[in-house]
């Protein structure tokens, strides 16, 4: 591993940093987090930022320039990324979109839905979710059960997708469905396309834990797709939707620095007092925050490992599973340890006035579990490590 940056990316990173410091609104870095993204009008107030980052060609860098990015390198990437962080940029959206969806209609669409579609993500004109997990088939994908029937130049489609995430503000789905039930299930499926306006499409939110909508159940009653919307060829979708998959895992690993949860931790434990004293003086405490650090370093290293794969040009390698893993796994230990640490403190509600922190704590901690179920369970990583980088027998 080379840890220095060339002067390129030096020169990348200036000028990246400077457009960040004009231009990311002033008393906006610090409460992204505290507004609610479920209101159309902070939904709105992102997509504007959005489109600020992608008029002055800094969205979605490393896309090809033919679809609206920069073709920016790996290591540019990485220090985009970085620099984000830093300055605790607001968060913007389409992120299924951009992840998702762009990438792999790039890799799978005909030429006319990549003119059609792509062009209008990364400036966010239309907003993506995407259809996958059904209410009796999540970690067993391959077995949906959503019926797509061939009616000439449309399909019909019937059925029902759960946990879709951000369909409430969504143009469009991405929809993996059955087209031919009587063949083996990963050879039956196919992967369209859908207008969320259709007629026969209903959306209704699920509330999660913390109060936010986030995700919803989608709900399809004749829905009538036409065959243009069909991604690849009919039948053979499931090879579609392991590209989306892929695209999914790489993006939730390795991109958190979890050394800015540490320090966060290690601050609150500047404000509460234990035993008489500041917490963060007490022996445990400071062991507990020590022990987090080490693993946050760790994991840094452990995506700088990949990073440095992918610019060698090898593949990927096992760190998007374990990255997955870990940083959900220790993200919440952290949380949990907050929990402890703020004792009384911790039953405040995020939002409440006189609460350390806002109350994010809480929040953190009710919302940290789903880091461990989106994208794949961490059981389902733990299978993958066994499986394919342990050579264990399949269990
Ligand atoms: C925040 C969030 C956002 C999401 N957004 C989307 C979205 O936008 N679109 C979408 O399609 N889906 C989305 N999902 C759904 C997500 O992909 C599924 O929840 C996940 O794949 C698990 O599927 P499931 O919920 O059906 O659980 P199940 O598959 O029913 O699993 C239940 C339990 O059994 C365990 N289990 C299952 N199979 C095995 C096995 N073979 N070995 C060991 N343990 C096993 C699981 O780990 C889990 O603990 C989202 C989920 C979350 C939490």
């Amino acid at each position: 591993m080379d840890f220095r940056y060339s002067e390129d990316d030096e020169a990348f990173r200036r000028e990246f940093r400077a457009w960040l410091e004009a231009n990311v609104p002033r008393g906006w870095r610090d409460d992204a987090e505290l507004a609610d993204p479920d209101t159309k009008e902070e939904f709105e107030r992102r997509r504007a930022w959005h489109r600020k980052l992608y008029d002055a060609g800094w969205m979605c860098i490393h896309w090809p320039k033919e679809f609206g990015g920069r073709g920016a390198t790996l290591m540019q990437q990485f220090i985009y990324h970085q620099e984000l962080d830093r300055i605790k940029a607001p968060p913007t959206v389409n992120f299924q979109g951009l992840a998702r969806v762009g990438p792999t209609l790039m890799q799978w669409g005909t030429p006319e839905q990549k003119r059609r579609y792509i062009p209008r993500i990364p400036p966010a004109e239309e907003i993506w979710c995407q259809g996958l997990s059904e209410p009796n088939h999540g970690s067993d994908l391959a077995a949906v059960q959503t019926r797509a029937v061939d009616h000439g130049d449309h399909f019909i489609v019937n059925g029902s997708k759960v946990w879709t995430s951000n369909a409430h503000h969504a143009d469009y789905s991405t929809l993996l469905c059955r087209t031919d039930p009587s063949a083996p299930k990963h050879r039956g499926l196919s992967y369209l396309l859908v207008d969320l306006k259709s007629p026969g499409v209903t959306i209704r939110p699920l509330i999660q834990i913390t109060g936010e909508h986030g995700f919803n159940q989608v709900f399809y009653e004749d829905v009538a797709v036409p065959k243009e919307n069909l991604v690849g060829k009919v039948n053979e979708g499931w090879m579609v939707a392991i590209t989306n998959m892929m695209f999914e895992r790489t993006i939730h690993g390795g991109r958190t620095d979890m050394m800015v949860e540490v320090r966060q931790i290690a601050d609150a434990a500047r404000q509460v007092t234990r035993d008489g004293r500041p917490a963060i003086e007490d022996d445990y405490v400071r062991d507990a925050i020590a022990a987090f650090a080490c693993e946050a370093e760790a994991l840094k290293y452990a995506s700088l490992r990949q990073l440095t794969r992918q610019l060698r040009g090898l593949p990927p390698g096992p760190e998007g599973s374990m990255m997955k893993l870990c940083t959900s796994d220790l993200n919440l230990r952290i949380q949990k340890f907050a929990m402890e640490l703020l004792g009384p403190y911790a039953q405040f509600e995020y939002r409440a006035s006189g609460a350390i922190d806002h109350g994010k704590w809480s929040h953190r901690m009710l919302a940290a579990r789903r880091g461990t179920i989106a994208a794949g369970t961490n059981e389902i990583q733990h299978n993958i490590i066994g499986e394919r980088v342990l050579g264990l027998p399949k269990g």
